[in-house]
């Protein structure tokens, strides 16, 4: 069962892409279930708030039109700070999501794709401030179902790939209150188009979550554009038996349903 829990529309500020041009998109592709997942971020000037209201009738159009050819889920990626949770609860509380990934993409208002966040700082100084800001987020909010590309950090290190070792200690600290929150992490593909050298989370954090009892697993592509659309879910899906995981996720009014690997 091919599912894609990580899609853009032209409802993020950062993708072009048709909502109806994915869903068509996906049927080719053979998919049978995808995930919308909108950014939603909150305090920063270059994005606009998503339009939740308009994306969410949009939804319900397309969810209507394509019922007989793919499940539609709806949902979002809230790229929480610390200081906007109150933000992020609101719009949980307004709407009847599916599924929200939790994401970091920011601290402080800082944003980490065009460097304003890293500036100035030393490797660890920025890795460590990166971890430390999802752990304090995951105290603080608790509307979400998985974390979203947990090391993404990696992608925007100006110093290169920091090593997972190095932030063992607050790793384990994030996988253990996830699991102890029924929380699960997303498998986010976009690894092979960063020309990363490992998955997104690493092989060693899914092995963590793993040992440590963790089984809530989705798979996204991170879809921006069409080329995007399920981009290597099914051989991901091998890496991860071969680490011990047997199952994935998919969200319905925020519930995992699991099916087998
Ligand atoms: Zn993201
Ligand atoms: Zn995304």
């Amino acid at each position: 069962m091919l599912a894609d829990y990580h899609m853009h529309t032209s409802f993020s500020p950062d993708s072009q892409f048709d909502m109806e041009d994915e869903i068509r998109c996906a049927i080719k592709k053979g998919i049978r279930e995808i995930c919308f997942t909108d950014h939603v971020d909150h305090n920063i000037q270059a994005h606009q708030d998503c339009p939740l209201r308009e994306y969410r009738l949009k939804y319900e159009e397309c969810r209507s039109k394509y019922q007989d050819q793919i499940v539609l889920k709806w949902g979002a990626e809230c790229g929480v700070q610390t200081h906007t949770v109150s933000l992020f609860q609101k719009d949980f509380d307004d709407y009847d999501f599916d599924f929200i990934l939790l994401s970091c993409h920011q601290i402080q208002d800082l944003e980490f794709w065009n460097q304003q966040f890293q500036k100035g700082k030393s490797q660890k100084e920025i890795n460590e401030a990166y971890y430390q800001e999802i752990y304090q987020c995951m105290q603080l909010y608790k509307d979400y179902s998985v974390l979203g590309h947990l090391d993404a950090i990696k992608r925007d290190d100006p110093y290169g790939e920091y090593d997972d070792d190095q932030v063992e200690e607050i790793l384990m600290a994030i996988l253990k209150k996830a699991i102890a929150d029924g929380k699960g992490i997303e498998v986010n593909t976009s690894c092979f188009r960063y020309h990363l050298s490992d998955l997104t989370p690493s092989k060693k954090i899914l092995q963590m979550y793993h040992d440590l009892g963790g089984r809530i697993l989705t798979f996204g592509s991170d879809t921006h554009k069409e080329e995007h659309v399920g981009f290597k879910i099914e051989e991901v899906k091998e890496i991860v038996r071969e680490i011990g995981f047997k199952e994935f996720a998919t969200f319905e009014k925020m519930k995992p349903i699991f099916h087998p690997l």
